[in-house]
């Protein structure tokens, strides 16, 4: 028997500790706390008050209701930071400013109070004992050093579980990582998915006498390419769980079960909805569209229908483990992070992760397209496990793109590998994107075409 999600009962105990009669849904649940959130952000922030002044709570009867609220933007949280502040500063325990990548827009701010880093400790401690106990020893490659960063709300999360914790932060260098696993005797670990892809294979090609031997492997922070999962199962011999959440919810937003056919959402906290990126119209399950979310508990600064960017849909059908609780998919990439090639055809870092990943000889690369002397140049800098450095098999490998193969074929994109010379190199923490630094000139990318092509 498959062991149902420990998310099922967490929401549970929360219905009944918030008074819910017992019989009822979490349906009901959401629709109190939305409608709770509503006037609480209409009284206290001077963002909604002008957002929702004609706005009666009361009139939100069904959860299809709160698709005619208004969405909230990134760009609200840049400009309005203290018109959307619903406490005074001196409740605020956290403010985390995140630069918009890519932009020279303003950075967005988010603040968060004690009780609401509270609650993502709460829905760490559950996701995490789908496969952490108190046996465990896990080595956390997030950042943790700052009170209230990921690292340490996991710490707290992993204290609560009784498990031994070790936070060593982002990997920047393999060697120490790896030497630590090895110290810590680590039994689980909690990543980004390419650095941990990264310090799989340097283990595999620096130390193979001393293979790392894991129970599990969480994966965070940014998309997950099916062959990192399959490469850290194979040799680290774990099972790999994946984790989605952004700064805006709080970090915590939806964790995979045992079955891992799906995310169960933070539904105790979070509202999840798919629209049409274009229209915002809500799309139905099992439809791709932009994940939206809103906050059901948040005090300090609660956003109501906030447009994430990431691309995603609810799986329909019960999951396999045997809760019938509704499953966000695996996030499949960032609307704005994808650029237009010459043909209107969009390119993302996901599509390169899956093309090249696969290749056991590759640790990591990155990307940029830019403005050539007869047309648009793709380079990719390539970081090879050990030389020597295949760069006509990542070539093709790249190649096996479809539309990116065929404008290379009618001469209208150049494609450059280039073998990175910082062995094991990484990524950091920022979400990994193609760096468009082509000329901007209206002539060569299209004003119009289909926005995504969603491939499954
Ligand atoms: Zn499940």
């Amino acid at each position: 028997m498959m062991e149902v999600t420990p998310l099922d009962d967490w929401m549970a105990r929360r219905m009944h500790a918030s008074g819910m009669p017992p019989g009822a849904g979490p349906e009901r649940y959401q629709l109190e706390r939305i409608r709770e959130t509503v006037g609480y952000a209409r009284t206290h922030s001077r963002f909604y008050r002008a957002r929702l002044a004609h706005l009666d709570p009361s009139s939100i009867r069904s959860l299809a209701d709160v698709a005619r609220l208004p969405f909230t933007y990134p760009g609200d949280l840049a400009a309005g930071f203290a018109d959307l502040l619903c406490v005074s500063p001196r409740e605020v325990e956290r403010i985390v400013t995140l630069s918009t990548s890519g932009t020279t827009a303003p950075p967005k701010r988010i603040a968060f109070t004690a009780a609401d880093q509270e609650l993502t400790v709460d829905f760490f401690h559950h996701g995490l004992s789908t496969f952490t106990d108190r046996t465990d020893r896990v080595v956390v490659f997030m950042p943790g050093a700052a009170e209230g960063s990921v690292g340490d709300l996991l710490r707290r999360a992993l204290a609560k579980l009784g498990a031994d914790a070790t936070i060593f932060g982002p990997i920047s260098e393999c060697g120490q990582a790896l030497e630590t696993l090895f110290r810590s005797r680590a039994s689980c670990v909690v990543g980004i998915p390419c650095q941990l892809l990264a310090l799989s294979r340097y283990a595999r090609s620096r130390v193979p006498a001393k293979p790392v031997r894991l129970k599990s492997v969480l994966l965070s922070a940014d998309y997950v390419a099916p062959a990192i999962i399959s490469a850290l199962e194979a040799s680290w011999h774990c099972r790999v769980y994946g984790h989605y959440g952004m700064t805006e919810m709080g970090l915590g937003g939806a964790v995979e079960c045992r079955a891992r056919a799906g995310y169960h959402m933070r539904e105790p906290d979070l509202l999840f909805e798919i629209v049409d990126p274009g229209t915002g119209a809500p799309v139905k399950d099992g439809e791709f569209g932009e994940v939206v979310f809103s906050t059901l508990t948040h005090r300090a600064m609660p956003l109501i229908r906030y447009r994430t960017g990431d691309l995603a849909r609810i799986l329909p059908g019960p999951c396999p483990c045997g809760s019938s609780s509704k499953r966000l998919d695996r996030v499949r990439g960032r609307m704005h992070e994808a650029v237009k090639l010459e043909d209107g055809q969009s390119l993302s870092m996901a599509d390169l992760d899956d093309a090249l990943l696969g290749d056991p000889g590759v640790s990591a690369f990155s990307a940029e397209l830019e403005t050539g002397a007869e047309r648009d140049l793709l380079r990719l800098t390539v970081h090879p496990v050990r030389e020597p450095a295949d760069t006509a098999r990542w070539a093709a490998r790249v190649r096996t793109i479809e539309p990116l193969d065929r404008l290379i074929r009618r001469n209208r994109l150049d494609l450059e590998i280039v073998r990175g010379n910082v062995p094991f190199f990484t990524t950091g923490t920022a979400k990994r994107r193609i760096a468009d630094r082509r000329k901007a000139s209206a002539g060569r990318v299209p004003a119009r075409g289909t926005p995504f092509t969603f491939a499954e």
